[in-house]
């Protein structure tokens, strides 16, 4: 079994990201399988390297160990752009254009809302046609999206943990309605997070990922690139969210709840096992 923790080096470590180390790593341990670490530094406005030192500071204190190196996604742009671009040949991305305003105005419905996906409003296809792979023209400098039409196949993932385990179906027609052509390369990513977990997840051997519940609905698109990719489907521990007392889940910049400033009071790490339920 090898299992990660893939924490965004965008803020400080708070106590829902304490839950999923631990929780990652006392699986992969009690398997006797490998716990390791990756640093999702593909947005390069946030990321920041103090927040990347703190990370290991932090996960070294909660008596954490990983194994092998860290992988970092920033190293790791040239393999997101040669994907990008074979799927672009393949016909299965087009470039779009589109500000969040025009796709407002273009989805704007005057009785119900815009249908939302896992990353916002589902996207209503204005560059469909014209962003399409033309022969010779190589990627141009713009968002990158999947045509979900072509994208989409039948297929399935396993779920290992808490309120949604089971196996879960996916279908295309599911993935048309309800997710749409999502966006696999930021113009000023030149990627996502969607790409980039895919193909790292793979890269590292991960055969099951674990992270918080938030991230559930992500999964059916992570599943649909594996299958267009030909990469293997890991099984998924999507955890409970740690919340604070009114049922809000902790947020990168909610502070009071950083473990840093758990540890400046004097907590223990038997302390915030207690208190994310792994005591
Ligand atoms: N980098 C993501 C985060 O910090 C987690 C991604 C994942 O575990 O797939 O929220």
């Amino acid at each position: 079994m090898i299992t990660r923790f893939a924490p965004s080096p965008t803020g400080p470590l708070h106590l829902g990201h304490a839950y999923s180390a631990l929780l990652a790593h006392d699986m992969a341990r009690a398997a006797g399988g490998r716990f390791l670490l990756r640093i999702e530094d593909i947005d390069r406005q946030r990321a920041k390297p103090a927040w990347e030192a703190q990370i290991y500071d932090d996960l070294r204190w909660l008596g954490i160990t990983w194994d092998g190196p860290v992988m970092r996604q920033s190293e790791r742009l040239n393999i997101y752009r040669q994907t990008l671009e074979r799927l672009w040949e393949n016909g299965i991305i087009y470039s779009c254009t589109c500000s969040r305003r025009d796709i407002e105005a273009a989805t704007s419905a005057p009785q119900e809302g815009a249908p939302l996906g896992p990353d916002g409003i589902i996207y209503p296809g204005t560059c469909r046609q014209t962003g399409a792979h033309r022969p010779g023209r190589p990627l141009p400098d713009t968002a990158m999206r999947l045509d979900m039409k072509r994208a989409a196949t039948h297929c399935s993932f396993e779920e290992i943990c808490d309120q949604h385990r089971g196996v879960h179906q996916i279908t295309p027609q599911q993935m048309i309605d309800t997710v749409g052509d999502v966006v696999l390369a930021r113009r000023d990513m030149g990627t996502s997070y969607h790409l980039s977990v895919v193909l790292d997840d793979a890269a590292q051997g991960v055969t099951q990922v674990t992270r918080g519940a938030d991230l559930f609905e992500a999964t059916k698109i992570h599943v649909i690139l594996q299958k267009l990719l030909e990469l293997p489907t890991p099984a998924y521990c999507h955890h409970k969210l740690i919340r604070d007392e009114n049922g809000k889940r902790l947020a990168k910049r909610d502070d009071a709840r950083a473990l840093s400033r758990y540890r400046a009071e004097g907590a223990s790490p038997t302390d915030i096992r207690r208190m994310v339920g792994l005591g």
